[in-house]
């Protein structure tokens, strides 16, 4: 086992700190998504680091789906957000919806536009754009700015009222046009869209900013530590304004880390759900996609990205991780704990010629050579077996110890047998490999204790299992596919990113569940795909057993 260096995680050290001066009395924490697509591997690193942070000191995190935008979000996304966040290994404490606040986040509006700080505005938003200045030059205050309490309150509730038309008037907060931080800049508050919710259905036909419900959100569930990715640095100045302004006898601090990139990835539900509409890929849980269904699909367990999320660490420094890295957390889960089997990939006919027809014998054999408790599988013998293509040469160069003609090989777990000869067709193409067993190397050892160099994998005719197999490579040819100045992403695809094919299981491998997975001797892991029938086995390439990406 390498050595485990425990990464630091400074948001840790910060709530210690605070919990030690009293700033802070007990931790809560909550994980925001919005439920406009699914999760990927990012939210991931959010998720593991909101819930150990409560688990941590003992506090709580709950789940918030974040939807003030009800034009993007769907309820399909609600219950995949669910389901993936409970295969990751967390349980919320409670469920709560931002929507859920939306009477209580209008009297903060009502409250703001009472204490003079919000007002209704008119201007477009080209106007509301050229007003708001640049990072280098301040803003002008729009000419709606100095509206009576009255006439705003009466305007916001008119538009509440659905008097008015969708984007005619906002309503802003009234904090500074000149501040350097542009967000703090008479941020909008609300705006009208006359679209029904799927959690309010058509109750509302205004709805809040998220710059607006994020934090009074935060505050109502009584949150001590929002947590979220460093783009919204420069909205902490608006959030702890609207924490001030409303009034909360305990503010809730936000700290932002560096968001999770990884390479050869994309990390945006808006660019997954363009790969999933456009047909690029076969769904959200594409095998492909660096979504969870996706990589669950794929076979990647649950604690290898919990793993990985660990390794990686948390810092404020942005940076691209590389993909070879989660892959080797999924490779040492996996080694951990998938059963052993064999399967060929790309089969070559094997007849023994000295065995009699019919003849068959049964090896056993770990199913773990690490977990004797898992048992042990039967392994069949027999005359006609089928060994992978790439096993065998007619013509081998220096240091090849796999078959060819006059060498000795190891059946992995059987005999070790000598290749006597070979058929091909018209072509030359070799279409049978014959071979002879030694009877006294049962399990694979020569009785008089010669040195056999090569050890192969192989399947039994008679009793292998045929299988759809599916592998799978990285989805894009760039490593930032993000990176629109190399063009679009979708110019950007592997046209070899998926390639299916036949293979032969042995017949021993047990059951084939769709989730399961093993190790396929020399090939690497392999789990059953979701839509694999009794009929139709499906198994996907998880990982290959050594990196391919270097
Ligand atoms: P996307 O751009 O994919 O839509 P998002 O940030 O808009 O992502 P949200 O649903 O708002 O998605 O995210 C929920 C939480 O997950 C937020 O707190 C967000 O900061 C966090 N998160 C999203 N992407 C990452 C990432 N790549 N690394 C770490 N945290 C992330
Ligand atoms: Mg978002």
């Amino acid at each position: 086992m390498e050595d485990f260096v425990k990464t630091s995680n400074f948001i840790h050290d910060i709530i210690d700190e605070e919990l030690k001066e009293g700033v802070n009395t007990r931790v809560q924490t909550r994980f925001p998504p919005e439920p406009n697509g699914y999760l990927h591997i990012g939210h991931a690193k959010s998720i593991c680091l909101n819930f150990s942070t409560a688990e941590k000191y003992g506090g709580t995190c709950n789940l918030r789906f974040d939807d003030s935008n009800p034009s993007k979000e769907d309820m399909e996304y609600v219950d995949s957000i669910k389901e993936d966040i409970e295969w990751l290994g967390f349980k919320w404490d409670n469920v709560y919806y931002a929507s859920d606040y939306f009477d209580f986040v209008y009297e903060c509006a009502e409250k703001l536009i009472k204490k003079g700080k919000a007002f209704v505005c008119d201007l477009t938003p080209d106007e509301m754009r050229e007003y708001r200045g640049t990072l280098t030059e301040p803003g002008r205050n729009s000419p709606y700015r100095d509206r009576s309490v009255e006439e705003n309150l009466d305007l916001f509730r008119r538009m509440k009222n659905g008097e008015f038309p969708d984007g005619s008037r906002v309503l802003r907060a009234k904090i500074d046009m000149a501040s350097p931080n542009i967000v703090m800049r008479d941020p909008i508050i609300y705006r009208i869209m006359h679209v029904p919710h799927h959690q309010t259905g058509d109750k509302w036909c205004i709805y809040p900013m998220y710059d607006f419900v994020h934090p009074l959100s935060d505050a109502k569930e009584g949150v001590t530590y929002s947590i979220c990715t460093l783009e919204f640095e420069n909205n902490r100045a608006v959030y702890d304004w609207f924490i001030k302004e409303i009034g909360f006898e305990e503010p809730p601090r936000q700290i932002e880390f560096a968001r999770l990139n990884l390479n050869y990835c994309l990390t945006s539900k808006r660019k997954c759900l363009k790969l999933v509409q456009s047909g690029i890929v076969s769904g959200w849980d594409d095998p492909r996609m660096a979504t969870l269904c996706g990589m669950r699909r794929r076979g990647y367990p649950a604690a290898a990205i919990r793993d990985f999320v660990d390794k990686i660490g948390v810092s404020k420094a942005n940076s691209v991780v590389d993909y070879g890295l989660l892959e080797s957390c999924v490779r040492d889960n996996l080694n951990a704990s998938a059963p052993r089997a064999m399967a060929v990939l790309d089969p070559l006919k094997v007849v023994i010629d000295n065995c009699e027809e019919g003849f068959t014998d049964e090896l056993e054999t770990d199913i773990h050579p690490d977990h004797p408790e898992m048992g042990k599988r039967k392994v069949k013998f027999g005359k006609t077996l089928y060994i992978e293509k790439s096993d065998f040469m007619t013509d081998p160069p220096k240091k090849y110890f796999r078959l060819f003609p006059g060498n000795e090989v190891r059946l992995k777990g059987a005999y070790i047998v000598k290749c006597v000869g070979y058929d091909t067709d018209g072509d030359g193409n070799v279409t049978c490999v014959h071979c002879t067993y030694d009877t006294d190397s049962r399990g694979g050892n020569a009785a008089d204790g010669r040195k056999i160099k090569g050890t192969i994998h192989w399947v039994n005719a008679e009793d292998a299992i045929e299988a759809e197999v599916r592998l799978y490579d990285r989805l894009f040819n760039v490593p930032n596919p993000s990176d629109e100045s190399k063009g679009d992403f979708t110019e950007n695809l592997n046209p070899n990113s998926l390639t299916v094919s036949k293979c032969l299981l042995e017949g021993g491998i047990g059951e084939l569940t769709p989730g399961a997975s093993f190790q396929f001797m020399r090939q690497g892991y392999f789990c059953v795909d979701k839509d694999s029938t009794n009929e139709h086995i499906i198994i996907n390439r998880t990982v290959q057993l050594n990196s391919s990406w270097k």
